[in-house]
């Protein structure tokens, strides 16, 4: 199964954003369950194949940008703000930790041989 995996390496680029690899991509790519596609990028982690990364989204309806995007291993900051919110002054565009509305996803390492 990880051979499959790591062969098909080129074939989920062709499919998704290599900065972008989303769970549900890999999931729905090789038809499993969600928590076997997370043990799968888990595990593209540890190889040195994938970066975890997490991005802090804006949960304003009409914005949902992402703010800003983190390394997984990176201590999130005490507070965020959404500029395109503050500039459009809406109510809502800081956030604090506790709110945060968190997507987690992996990015491609690039191949240093090539
Ligand atoms: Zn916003």
């Amino acid at each position: 199964m990880f051979n499959k995996f790591f062969k098909n390496k080129a074939r989920i680029i062709e499919i998704t954003d290599p900065d972008r690899i989303y769970i549900e991509n890999v999931r729905s790519f090789f038809n499993i369950s969600s928590k076997f596609a997370k043990f799968l990028c888990e595990t593209a982690v540890r190889q040195g194949l994938f970066e975890k990364k997490v991005a802090i989204e804006c949960t304003n309806e009409d914005c949902k940008r992402i703010i800003k995007v983190f390394d997984s291993s990176e201590i999130l900051p005490e507070e965020l703000t959404c500029i395109i919110c503050e500039l459009e002054g809406k109510e809502k565009y800081k956030y604090y930790k506790n709110e945060y509305k968190l997507i987690e996803f992996y990015k491609l390492v690039k191949d240093e041989r090539n």
